[in-house]
């Protein structure tokens, strides 16, 4: 639709606005990225622009935002960080030769998962963009992974690419299991069928706690035949076999399919460096839910946002590269459960470990070496700076030296496979440290590119531009001495170029050849053909030494982009090793031990610490603590007053767990740990209120979840089950999870609870264990020992507290009284029966008498949480009490 009276330059942005619709139109005009209509509302608002309007011949002002391509970076950074796309539409013609409007052509979409420009990155993380596809089980085949396919199955497949480091995965798995891939990926845009595909409603639910842009495409993008097709092109081969692909990949395939029709919509100019598709299969693999990584705070801390302290992840975090970095964060976030890859691990760590020197000797070696994977994806897709090709080169050339150091440890098991076939592209890194200055300019034209002697013509150049000076006075001498004029002087200028000026009282003895080219009052200008030649020379140099300099430049990054998938493979090595070595020098620096990991079920810590928690107090201040789990004591319940530490211990018997899964030392004494299969965590009051949910809503779901994932070989950590209702509620639901958890899954089990009666569970079932945090009132004190010791806490010990904040004595005596008369009440009997006594139930009316007559005090207590009042409002309660009474 033309608006009319339309100016043709408003038409054309309209016409390729159209074909972006999704997106914020940059349109290049001169040295200006102009925003229009909506795309210039939404400027505005994002990024404080100032709002103009520009005339359109006889149709209304357009809305106009503009912002200096000189500063573009900056405003498409900010864009992108609020999950904007950003379409960059230039002018593909010079202006000088156009006839008409200037042709434009959008050249490339910028989206948070299709980024390359370091202000966009974050270097300790892969940048995933995913396509993510629901599949029915009879649609795609059999099971994945071999499983036994159930008729209602759904399978979801998932491809990730990273532009960033040219990393390429495809992943199908169950809807169940699919939460943790993605959580793993964390990726920053999601590519999916469009809402009228089927599954929609199940698509929503997994792309709800990834907080990814969502882009929608057309169902049939989808189709893993079209797909095949499209990655046999991409990757120049005749089958996908090659890659590991089988049918039971269909579901990826398709993904994988979406995915690279969505790269070439944003990269128009196509993904040359994008590696072959790795197929990740599942299983050896902990999947971990969003709970788990986000209570545990594997990678992110509870307050949310990038900033990673207080995370497992700082504290591991000693690599020395940014690839190491990340394969760290990914090794984090995927715990193995395969006994043999764990001690393959581990034994790697460990000789790095038990030799101090050695692994000094490599992490030193490894500083230094810049972010190979990112640096080779850049010259790959033509982006890197000369700066940039340099310091790959720089990188290349220190690992000689990493392999040296390497050769030095006792490098068994997965270090001597590190070192087998190792390869380090020494010719290529050769070429790049001769071709290149030693310090580049940042870009070009800024100072010298290319290294002398690589280019005789660009030597020869140089000499004549770096030489026009000394070239000039020796001429002048030159000249001086055949003509017999000491005042003759060679000069130049804008008009006229160089010339040779020669007084007018010299003018008898002009040479011949000299031809006049300027008069002034007292002197004469004149040229010769060498002069002439010299100033040609001269002045073409400059241009084309910038010429050559950018021939030879991209010549060599060409090579190197051709050399990609070599230098991804060096990337992986690099990364690895570095992983190695950070997870032995964390494990040296902060006294954490190999743990003995087996498929017993089986959880023993001696002296376990929390690795984050004791980082944050000095030296030796944390209290070291013992737990074992086993299949005849596989439930803890763990009782104490506030601030004693039961989430601590809690925690950090997860963490201790995770990180001897991923094949490093743990904060113990000492530990043996039996594989577990999962790892779930229920911890606290989530903040998932702000998803518009209650809180107890949301614990139930998430208590739900586990209850229905769990297996024997699970894991379960549960803070505080029940605390979000009334108390009898609370306390009924958390005994009949536990007795669940218990007699029905039988997995390993720590329960930290308010409710004391939960410590009856010991007596009704022989696997339960009670423990407690040990408190000490020192005179008027209490002394919080965070020691964990065999029963259950004492439970008068919120009275006590009370006592010792100064409640008056008869207030004192008085909530004795009340609690003997709570606890003669006969609800845990009552609850203790479980299934198995229910047929021996004693009368209603006597087994819940407390709910027959209720006392509105005795009832207005029962909601106390005794342990959980400050003085204050024990005092505000003692008030209101007696006003009631
Ligand atoms: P709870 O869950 O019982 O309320 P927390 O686990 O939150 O208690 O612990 C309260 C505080 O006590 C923590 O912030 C920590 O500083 C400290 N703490 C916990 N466990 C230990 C320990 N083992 N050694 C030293 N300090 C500890």
């Amino acid at each position: 639709m033309k608006a009319s009276g339309e100016t043709p330059l408003m038409a054309q942005y309209r016409e390729i606005k159209a074909r972006h619709p999704d997106a914020i139109l940059f349109f290049r005009m001169g040295d200006f990225y102009e925003m229009f209509y909506d795309d210039a509302e939404v400027a505005a608002r994002v990024l404080g622009l100032t709002l103009t309007s520009r005339n359109n011949g006889g149709a209304a002002e357009v809305p106009l935002a503009g912002i200096p391509v000189k500063a573009a970076n900056e405003y498409l950074r900010r864009f992108v960080a609020q999950g904007f796309r950003v379409a960059i539409c230039e002018q593909v013609e010079d202006p000088k030769l156009a006839k008409g409007i200037v042709k434009r052509e959008v050249i490339e979409t910028i989206t948070p998962g299709a980024a390359f420009s370091d202000d966009l990155l974050d270097s300790g993380r892969n940048n995933f963009l995913c396509a993510l596809v629901l599949r029915a089980a009879s649609a795609g085949g059999a099971a994945p992974g071999g499983r036994g396919a159930r008729a209602d199955a759904v399978y979801v497949g998932i491809a990730a690419a990273d532009l960033s480091t040219g990393e390429f995965r495809l992943v199908t798995t169950t809807r169940a299991d699919a939460d943790a891939v993605l959580a793993r990926l964390a990726p920053r845009e999601v590519v999916v069928p469009s809402a009228e595909a089927q599954g929609a409603a199940e698509l929503d639910a997994l792309l709800a706690p990834l907080g990814a842009l969502v882009t929608a495409r057309q169902p049939w993008e989808f189709d893993h035949e079209r797909a095949a097709d499209a990655l046999t092109q991409q990757f120049a081969v005749a089958s996908l076999e090659g890659f590991g692909v089988q049918p039971d990949d269909a579901p990826a395939l398709g993904a994988a399919g979406a995915l690279l029709r969505y790269l070439r919509e944003v990269q128009p100019s196509g993904v040359p460096h994008l590696a072959r598709p790795v197929v990740e299969r599942p299983g050896g693999v902990m999947p971990l839910d969003e709970m788990t990584r986000r209570n545990l705070e594997l990678v992110e801390s509870l307050r949310g946002g990038e900033d990673t302290a207080g995370t497992l992840l700082s504290v591991l975090d000693r690599t020395q590269t940014p690839m190491g970095a990340r394969l760290l964060r990914q090794w984090i976030l995927a715990p193995l459960t395969d006994v043999a890859a764990i001690a393959a691990r581990l034994d790697a760590v460990d000789s790095l470990h038990a030799d101090g020197p050695a692994r000094a000797a490599l992490r030193e070696t490894l500083d230094g070496v810049r972010d190979v994977e990112r640096l080779a994806g850049k010259a790959a897709a033509q982006r890197a700076t000369p700066r940039e090709l340099r310091a790959l080169g720089d990188s290349l050339a220190r690992l000689p030296g990493v392999l040296a150091a390497l050769r030095r440890t006792r490098c068994g098991g997965v270090l001597a496979t590190l070192v087998d076939g190792w390869d380090d592209a020494a010719p290529l890194a050769a070429r790049i440290r001769d071709t290149l200055m030693e310090r580049p300019p940042l870009s070009f034209g800024e100072g010298e590119t290319i290294a002398a002697g690589q280019d005789a013509e660009l030597d020869d150049l140089r000499a004549v531009a770096t030489g026009g000076k000394d070239a000039i006075a020796a001429l002048q001498a030159q000249e001086r001495e055949r003509t017999g004029i000491t005042s003759l002087k060679v000069g130049y200028n804008r008009v006229f170029g160089y010339y040779i000026e020669i007084t007018n009282a010299h003018r008898d003895s002009v040479p011949a050849e000299y031809q006049r080219r300027q008069t002034l009052t007292g002197a004469e200008r004149y040229v010769t053909p060498a002069l002439k030649d010299f100033e040609e020379k001269v002045l073409g140099a400059t241009e084309r030494i910038e010429a050559i300099e950018r021939r030879v430049f991209e010549a060599l990054r060409r090579e190197v982009g051709q050399a990609i998938a070599g230098l991804q493979a060096i990337a992986v090595r690099v990364a690895t090793l570095d992983v190695f070595a950070a997870l032995a020098e964390v494990a040296a620096r902060e006294g954490y031990v190999r743990p003995a990991v087996d498929d017993e079920a089986v959880l023993e810590i001696v002296g376990g610490r929390h690795p984050v928690v004791e980082r944050m107090m000095p030296r030796d201040q944390f209290i070291p603590n013992d737990v074992a789990l086993a299949p005849d004591a596989r439930m803890i319940i763990l009782t104490g007053p506030n601030m004693a530490g039961k989430s601590t211990i809690l925690r950090q018997v997860g963490l201790l767990v995770l990180m001897a899964q991923m094949g490093g030392f743990v904060a113990a004494a000492s530990a043996r740990v039996g594989v577990c299969d999962r790892v779930f965590t229920r911890v606290g009051a989530s903040d998932n209120l702000v998803r518009g949910q209650s809180t107890f809503m949301v614990e139930m779901a998430e208590t739900s979840a586990i209850l229905h994932s769990a297996t024997a070989r699970s894991l379960v950590l549960l803070d505080e089950i029940g605390r979000g209702t009334a108390t009898w509620d609370g306390l009924s639901i958390a005994w009949a999870v536990s007795e669940h958890l218990h007699e029905r899954v039988r997995c390993k089990t720590i329960f930290a609870t308010h409710y004391h009666e939960l410590t009856q569970l010991a007596d009704e079932f022989v696997s339960v264990r009670n423990y407690n945090v040990a408190v000490e009132e020192a005179g008027e004190r209490i002394l919080f020992l965070h020691r964990l010791r065999p029963g259950g806490a004492d439970r008068s010990y919120g009275i006590e507290v009370g006592r010792l904040a100064g409640l008056p004595a008869p207030v004192i005596a008085r909530a004795r009284a009340l609690l003997k008369v709570l606890e003669g009440e006969q609800l845990v009997p009552a609850l203790a029966g479980g299934a198995r006594r229910a047929a021996a139930a004693a009368p209603a009316g006597d087994q819940l008498a407390l709910f027959s007559g209720p006392d509105p005090l005795v009832e207005r207590l029962r909601e106390v949480d005794a342990n959980g009042l400050t003085p204050l409002q024990a005092l505000a309660l003692l008030a209101e009490l007696s006003a009631a009474a």
